[in-house]
């Protein structure tokens, strides 16, 4: 007798790389002790929260025995907090944008179900750059749409226009950017999303309804070397930016995220009442709200993002030193080097051989690449330098 859907028997048969390294980490760490594994596969934030989330933390809990405290709310969060992310998004992206055009959700995943929920038709498609966020396909595929990756270019990973334009078909309803990336660290410049954009004027105008551009920004804050993150509200009609305070204050399972409409979208009211019902029916009902008051936060704060490039010039030298082919990332907190020998599969085995835990690009749509993470202290980095050079010889 089935219990399960074959879709979703299917889905764990081919279980994410990302779980199954994580699987096999837990089965390390009890055979040898935790310290004794270096683990990259996660990207879950280590680098604590700001002190500001506590102590707003504290003042919510005085209002504890006041009543609606924990109540619901309209289903897009509280009208406040969607006046934050406004105000947030003004200040990070230079863009004048209204409270009504921003949705909280939960998480930048929530919010991206709740979009594609409310812009879909069973059939649709979806482009995506590869490599990319594994988790795509599975919110693609909740809605019956179908995701499909378009290369990006070899070794840089820029946007190869071309190869997306390749993967569009009359059925396109939406192309996915993340930068800064997860997994590269690539971080697209203005020209790259200035080309995209007349890409997708041209085809919504070809095809008759509009493509969206949706750009999942969760990493917008951990930029190195002064590298600028362009905005792509102002640059495209349909632009919807996703974003979430997972990663820029360390809130990754308090679930807060949102989606932003661009101001210049038209009748984007009533995307945003599809949005609010859609937010809803998805079982979400509305934001948490202990997320809503601790993303107040992020108007002042966010995490030191100083330690986590001061990991990513260890992680450099430590790959360099033991030979390692990579490019320095841009931003985000990962590495995507390529794999010795070309099989990054077998070389994560390799690597697991030594207690050292690392991705497959293959699990990105990138073979021949593998993904570390430097959500883990320096220490860690050091401790996996010997594995590294011994696998790689
Ligand atoms: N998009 C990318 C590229 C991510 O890396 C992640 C999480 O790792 C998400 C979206 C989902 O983030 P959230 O925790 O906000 O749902």
């Amino acid at each position: 007798m089935t219990l399960l859907s074959q879709q979703v028997s299917g889905f764990i048969e081919n279980s994410s790389w990302i779980r199954k390294m994580f699987e096999s980490g837990i089965a390390l760490k009890k055979q040898y002790g935790a310290d004794a594994v270096c683990d990259f596969s996660l990207g879950n934030p280590d680098v604590p929260a700001p002190a500001l989330v506590g102590d707003i933390l504290r003042d919510l809990a005085d209002k504890c025995e006041e009543p609606f405290t924990f109540g619901y709310m309209p289903n897009g969060g509280f009208p406040w907090a969607r006046q934050i992310i406004a105000d947030l998004v003004k200040k990070e992206q230079g863009v004048e944008v209204s409270g009504d055009d921003c949705l909280i959700s939960c998480g930048a995943a929530g919010a991206m179900n709740a979009f594609f929920r409310a812009v879909m038709e069973p059939g649709d498609e979806v482009v995506g750059v590869a490599p990319y966020f594994v988790e795509y396909g599975f919110y693609t595929s909740n809605h019956q749409v179908t995701f499909k990756p378009a290369k990006s270019k070899p070794d840089t990973f820029e946007l190869d226009i071309d190869s997306i334009e390749a993967a569009m078909t009359p059925k396109t309803r939406g192309v996915i950017i993340n930068s800064p990336n997860n997994p590269t660290g690539a971080v697209y410049t203005k020209e790259e999303i200035t080309s995209l954009a007349a890409l997708l004027d041209a085809k919504s105008r070809e095809y008759g309804r509009p493509i969206f551009l949706i750009s999942d920004e969760p990493y917008r804050f951990l930029a190195f070397d002064g590298v600028e993150v362009p905005s792509v509200l102002p640059l495209y009609d349909y632009a919807v930016v996703l974003s979430s305070f997972s990663k820029n204050l360390s809130l990754a399972g308090e679930r807060v995220g949102y989606v932003c409409l661009s101001p210049r979208m038209p009748e984007r009211g009533k995307l945003m009442a599809g949005l609010m019902l859609t937010n809803r029916i998805l079982g979400f009902v509305n934001p948490p709200v202990i997320g809503q008051h601790l993303l107040k936060a992020a108007l002042t704060a966010q995490v030191d993002a100083g330690i986590y490039a001061k990991r990513r010039d260890v992680m450099a030298r430590v790959l360099t030193e033991a030979g390692y082919d990579f490019l320095m990332p841009k931003g985000a907190f990962y590495f995507f080097p390529k794999a010795p020998g070309g099989d990054d599969v077998a070389f994560c085995q390799r690597l697991m051989e030594e207690k050292v835990l690392a991705v497959p690009g293959t699990g990105f749509g990138g073979p021949g690449y593998f993904r570390l993470t430097f959500c883990v202290g320096e220490e860690v980095i050091e401790r996996a330098a010997e594995g590294f050079r011994k696998a790689n010889r």
